[in-house]
């Protein structure tokens, strides 16, 4: 049997073929909890290159790891055998013209999502997703974990921002589904199917994705709320009264916007009150005509009548807008800079959130005395990324991980929810995904799984066990 690195190597040439110590960027998850070093990185510069660099490992038996910004939360873009080939997009960035008659755009699998809002701007045109990682993730990586983000309750997760896709099956040959309509029953919806895939499917090459106007005014407002259940309120309240303009409705918590101005000390807090809970509300319209900071004041000046809302402000300009958000993008930096912490991420029914936050408390405080708990998330559709760090004084959580994941997935599953909303399954769930779906729904799973991919080659160990 030929060498493999040697295969590859012929195939992408010095600058497509990583291996040994020029390995080391790509080894580690973003957590630092998984990955070793692969037999090599591939860095295919065009689909014909990644289809050649499948067909030679399938030929030789080596597993592939598809990887995009590396920015995933649960291992699923990291080798866990030395013998494994990661497959990293970065070298493939091309953004085509956008259609401004339709509203799309076809863009090559390594694009960095910040990259494309960028390069969208001069046209007026958007693309709605929008996450703290947005610098670094890219298109492949979002659509390998279905990504949803701060705007996924008003334009829907990646598989509804995905027109069309081009794809390296696992035996090399292409899918080339590259449409460009929203409507397209002819069929079994593939392009979803792979959304949310984490590679384990195929190996995501190019996209057409859908895009929107740049609105003409936003208006943003950071509020600090009575409690968790106000803020539920005062989100079902926005949603009645102005729910077309709604654009961004986040949430966090004092713990984390402690752990967060400890850490990142060029944030600033710009309001006069502390509490236990603050909404992000953004409203934004393609109009000129709509009174938006009207509409935003006076919701605002409701929920202070209603008790829902202890203080306020209206972002007064762009730059504190920005303020704003950097408020709560950076809640996951201030956690991971506080040390060792716990992330789950979690929905539940938007009007649930409140009372899944409390009854997890108290799951927590049983499980370890003194555990800080610091919810953030996405309240307009109920995703609560519930993390941890020890209990102060404490660097760890006196090995009961396991214990608060089961409590906590048990809780979400009851309450009508997820244990995995946006960031997958990857190697970090697989078990717990084995305990809260059911049998027929894992069996289901597993022989999609194995029709699209028989030898187990495409990211074993990733969403579903793997004879690999
Ligand atoms: C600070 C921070 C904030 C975050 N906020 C959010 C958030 O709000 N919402 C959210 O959903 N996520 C969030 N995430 C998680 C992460 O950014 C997303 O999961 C993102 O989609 C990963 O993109 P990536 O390019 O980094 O993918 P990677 O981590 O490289 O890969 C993720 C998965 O996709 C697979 N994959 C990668 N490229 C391809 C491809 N071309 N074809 C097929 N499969 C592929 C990988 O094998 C892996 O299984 C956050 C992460 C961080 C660090």
């Amino acid at each position: 049997m030929t060498d493999p690195a040697a295969a590859l190597r012929e195939i992408l040439g010095p600058k497509g073929w990583l291996s040994g110590d020029d390995t080391q960027p790509f080894q580690r998850d973003w957590l630092n909890r998984y990955g070793v070093q692969p037999l090599g990185v591939a860095r295919p510069a065009n689909t014909a290159e990644v289809a050649a660099v499948v067909k030679a490992c399938r030929q030789a038996g080596v597993a592939i790891v598809p990887q995009g910004g590396n920015t995933g939360l649960c291992g699923g873009a990291v080798a866990d055998q030395a013998s494994a080939v990661i497959v990293a997009l970065s070298r493939m960035t091309a953004i085509g013209k956008p259609d401004l008659d339709s509203g799309s755009i076809l863009v090559e699998a390594g694009v960095v999502l910040a990259s494309l809002h960028e390069a969208l701007e001069p046209h007026g045109l958007m693309f709605p997703m929008h996450l703290g990682a947005e610098g670094s993730a890219r298109i492949g990586g979002l659509i390998g974990t279905n990504a949803g983000g701060s705007h996924a309750f008003r334009f829907g997760m990646m598989q509804d921002l995905v027109l069309g896709l081009e794809v390296v099956m696992p035996d090399g040959t292409v899918w080339d589904g590259l449409r460009a309509v929203q409507k397209d029953n002819a069929g079994y919806q593939l392009r979803k199917l792979f959304c949310g895939s984490e590679g384990t499917l195929g190996i995501v090459t190019r996209a057409v994705l859908r895009l929107y106007p740049t609105p003409k005014q936003q208006a943003s407002a950071l509020l600090v709320m009575s409690d968790f259940a106000a803020a539920v309120s005062f989100g079902a309240f926005l949603r009645g009264e102005a729910g077309e303009f709604l654009a961004g409705l986040e949430f966090f918590s004092d713990v984390g916007l402690t752990l967060a101005l400890k850490h990142l000390p060029d944030l600033a807090y710009q309001l006069e009150t502390r509490g236990d809970v603050y909404l992000l509300v953004e409203m934004a319209s393609g109009s000129t005509r709509v009174p938006l900071d009207e509409i935003l004041a006076s919701a605002l000046e409701w929920g202070m009548e209603q008790g829902l809302v202890v203080d306020g402000a209206l972002a007064n300009s762009g730059a504190q807008r920005a303020q704003f958000w950097r408020l709560r993008e950076e809640q996951p930096e201030g956690q991971r800079l506080e040390g060792e912490q716990l992330k789950h991420d979690i929905s539940v029914p938007p009007g649930a959130i409140a009372r899944f936050i409390e009854a997890g408390a108290r799951i927590c405080h049983d499980i370890l005395p003194g555990t800080r708990i610091n919810p953030f998330g996405h309240l307009g559709d109920g995703n609560i990324h519930y993390n941890l760090s020890p209990p102060e004084g404490r660097a760890d959580f006196d090995g009961k991980a396991g214990a608060f994941a089961e409590a906590l997935a048990a809780l979400a599953t009851d309450m009508g929810g997820s244990f995995a909303a946006e960031h997958g399954l990857g190697r970090a769930k697989i078990a717990m995904a084995d305990r809260n779906r059911g049998p027929v729904e894992r069996e289901l799973m597993a022989r999609l799984k194995d029709a699209f991919d028989p030898k187990g080659t495409m990211n074993p160990g990733v969403l579903v066990r793997s004879p690999l």
